[in-house]
């Protein structure tokens, strides 16, 4: 395999065009200000609008430039976490409350798609959990009994179903979610901002948040030129937080995730790498997700940020894992940045008294996003209680950057161990 010289994101280079927005340069009064311009914020927006309220939202860069953007594009139901662990952070019946909600999350994902005939690649052909080495296997047999035990449609596949679905012997199982598929992430935010649009929300883009300020009861969100004044405010910077809300992103370790996608692969090696083409991660230590897009391009991905390195460990690891690879080349690499928080659970702050924030998916963000800004909506207009995440106070996260480098010192070491021998 050669690796040419790889340019800019896949996502960025194959969404339908996004909606011409502007930048905020007036001064707006409306219910709510959205900070952020990703599936959370978007979301909130889209629902908040159709519920009959005025909102603004104000996005820094681009719609998608955070993680909304640049992910793998699995829109999977539930947490990273397993579903015990939800338990044991929550206790059994807010644990039952957040597991419930997002067990539907593809449907309301896929729903929405539909509704609003967002162009996003999506394809419902379910998502493999593939298992590496005895550790593997029993993390998917714990996680297929918890799973099934609460309802879900899971099923654990054996070591020759797995590797052919898969199309690689480095398999021994998979763990198969039909609830789950993949979409072009860049093409379902644009589709959000255009659904939003539609529903009478305001969108600004190239408009970074300098300052959110409390005014009387009410708040004033202020960019370099403009301002919204209102009675609520969401930030949805998630681990993009920049400028006068960077002290969010402190509550959540930064971690880089890289991606490389080949070019379009040809018709007899389409027929053996995941000809079902669903999405795929694995359950080594340091993981790595692969899928295909919709022109037959391989996706492949893995924690780290330094892309030269990044490129070779993939090429060595898709020349293990598909020995029939043999000659294709890297046409696209990019990076985006995961929000951990601690406990790998989604945190809803009430920071004060109308300002919320909304972040931390650990990299499970796209129904967990969606689903977030919706039930904020729901929130704000009256139509639910409470959200179905509990509502935390996150301080920032002690030596944070010590913790990022250790993950990524740790990826890349781990990762060093997979080129000269098998592990897990
Ligand atoms: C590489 C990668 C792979 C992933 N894979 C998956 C996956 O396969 N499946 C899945 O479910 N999840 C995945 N995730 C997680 C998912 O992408 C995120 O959880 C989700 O996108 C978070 O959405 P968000 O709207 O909360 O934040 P973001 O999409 O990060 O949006 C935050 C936005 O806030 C803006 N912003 C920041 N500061 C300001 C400011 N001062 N003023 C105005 N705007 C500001 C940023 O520019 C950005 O656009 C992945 C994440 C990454 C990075």
């Amino acid at each position: 395999m050669s690796i040419q010289q790889p340019c800019d994101s896949l996502w960025r280079a194959s969404a339908p065009a996004a909606s011409e927005l502007m930048p905020l340069e007036q001064e707006l009064d409306v219910d709510v200000a959205i900070v952020g311009g990703g599936f959370t914020g978007l979301s909130a927006a889209l629902h908040l609008a159709k519920f009959g309220l005025s909102v603004a939202l104000v996005e820094a860069s681009e719609i998608g430039y955070g993680g909304s953007g640049r992910n793998v594009g699995l829109a999977n139901a539930g947490l990273w976490l397993e579903p015990d662990d939800l338990d044991r952070q929550l206790g059994k019946e807010a644990g039952k409350t957040l597991y419930d909600a997002l067990a539907v999350a593809p449907d309301y994902v896929y729903g929405l798609v539909e509704e609003y005939g967002i162009q996003c690649e999506a394809t419902r052909n379910g998502t493999l959990h593939c298992g590496v080495g005895k550790a593997g296997l029993a993390q998917l047999q714990r996680r297929c009994e918890q799973m099934q035990q609460r309802g879900a449609p899971v099923t654990l596949l054996d070591a020759p179903e797995a590797q052919a679905r898969i199309g690689s012997k480095k398999f021994n199982s998979a763990l198969f979610d039909p609830r789950a598929g993949t979409i072009q992430p860049l093409g379902y935010a644009r589709g959000l901002a255009h659904a939003a649009l539609k529903e009478g929300a305001q969108l600004f883009d190239q408009s970074p948040v300098e300052n959110v300020l409390p005014e009387g009861d009410r708040w004033l969100v202020k960019t370099a030129r403009g301002s919204v004044k209102a009675d609520k405010v969401v930030l949805a910077t998630n681990a993009y937080g920049e400028y006068g809300v960077k002290q969010q992103a402190r509550k959540f370790v930064p971690i880089f995730y890289s991606q490389l996608a080949t070019q379009p692969l040809p018709q007899d090696v389409l027929d053996v790498i995941l000809p079902n083409k669903e999405g795929c991660w694995d359950t080594c230590t340091v993981m790595s997700s692969f899928r295909l897009d919709q022109q037959g391009r391989l996706v492949f991905g893995g924690m780290g940020g330094e892309k030269h390195y990044h490129a070779s460990w993939a090429t060595q690891r898709v020349k293990e894992l598909w020995p029939v690879l043999e000659k294709v080349s890297w046409e696209y690499s990019w990076t985006g940045k995961i929000a951990y928080s601690e406990d790998h659970l989604p945190h809803c702050q009430q920071l004060q008294r109308g300002l919320y924030s909304v972040a931390g998916y650990s990299g499970r963000g796209i129904g967990p996003g969606t689903i977030m800004g919706k039930e904020l909506a729901q929130w704000f207009a009256g139509k639910r209680d409470a959200l179905s995440a509990p509502m935390t106070t996150l301080r920032d996260i002690p030596l944070r950057e010590v913790k990022r480098m250790f993950y990524e010192v740790g990826a890349h070491t781990y990762h060093v161990g997979q080129r000269t021998h098998v592990l897990d």
